[in-house]
């Protein structure tokens, strides 16, 4: 609950992994003890503010899923529930709004904060400003500024525009909306796919939110070392940040 408003987490962990060149899902790879996506699954559940939280994964891998919280020494009390993703991120999106509505109660619209299970650095402050962000302004996503010099390139690969450094924003997650409005949008986005209508390429919700509701995210603080892990080589790091925080 934040300033009254009760507050769900939708925890995305339906993708495939494929760009991780490994055998099994990135999901599910154990990292000092733990399966990757539990490390931002008990930081939503340590948070202060986050009422209740509901799982996306693959459809196959929900018994996997299950059962690795069962055994664990975690009470999970706040996990509501589990519901199998779709192809794109967008539909696993989708599946975890539409499975959240069950829990709703007649309360004031509740914030939703929707995050990557790929992204195991969430921090308490990351969460908190997040949700801030979406009380105080209807929609936000954490993000940082770029360190490096961002170009754009025209048809051929060749550099033309530079937007200014201070002007580009690296989008994480988590990201967070007033739930009335983000299921509106989404079910105008899977309206239009189903039309056979949708032209945009969807990467993330404020982009859902933007592109169907109209309103801009505030952009709420990120970290360096909020990252997606994507390679080897982020797993590399993450395990060495680990290293650090558990003093191995
Ligand atoms: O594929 P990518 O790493 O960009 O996915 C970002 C997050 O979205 C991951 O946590 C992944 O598990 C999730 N995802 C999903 N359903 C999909 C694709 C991605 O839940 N169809």
């Amino acid at each position: 609950m934040y300033q009254g408003r009760k507050v769900f987490a939708i925890l995305l962990a339906a993708g495939s992994g494929r760009r991780m060149n490994m055998e099994g899902k990135k999901q599910f790879f154990r990292i000092h003890g733990r399966p990757l996506f539990q490390y931002s699954l008990h930081c939503l559940e340590e948070s202060e503010y986050v009422d209740g939280i509901v799982m996306v994964s693959c459809e196959e891998d929900l018994p996997y899923m299950k059962e690795i919280l069962s055994k664990d020494d975690g009470k999970h009390e706040k996990v509501l529930g589990f519901f199998p993703g779709g192809k794109e991120r967008y539909h696993s999106v989708y599946a975890g709004l539409f499975g959240l509505k069950c829990f709703l109660s007649g309360d004031k619209d509740p914030i939703v904060l929707v995050h990557d299970s790929a992204r195991p650095m969430l921090t308490h402050e990351i969460v908190e400003d997040s949700i801030r962000g979406a009380v105080e302004h209807h929609a936000s996503v954490a993000g940082v500024q770029s360190k490096d010099t961002v170009r754009i390139l025209d048809k051929d690969g060749k550099a033309c525009d530079t937007p200014a450094r201070s002007s580009v924003c690296i989008i994480q997650t988590p990201q967070a909306f007033d739930y009335s409005m983000l299921s509106k949008a989404y079910e105008k986005l899977i309206k239009e796919e189903e039309e056979g209508r949708l032209s945009a390429l969807v990467t993330d919700d404020a982009m859902v939110c933007e592109l169907y509701m109209g309103v801009r995210p505030f952009i709420s603080r990120g970290s360096y070392r909020n990252i997606k892990i994507t390679t080897a080589e982020d797993l590399k790091l993450l395990d060495l940040w680990l290293s650090e925080s558990d003093g191995s």
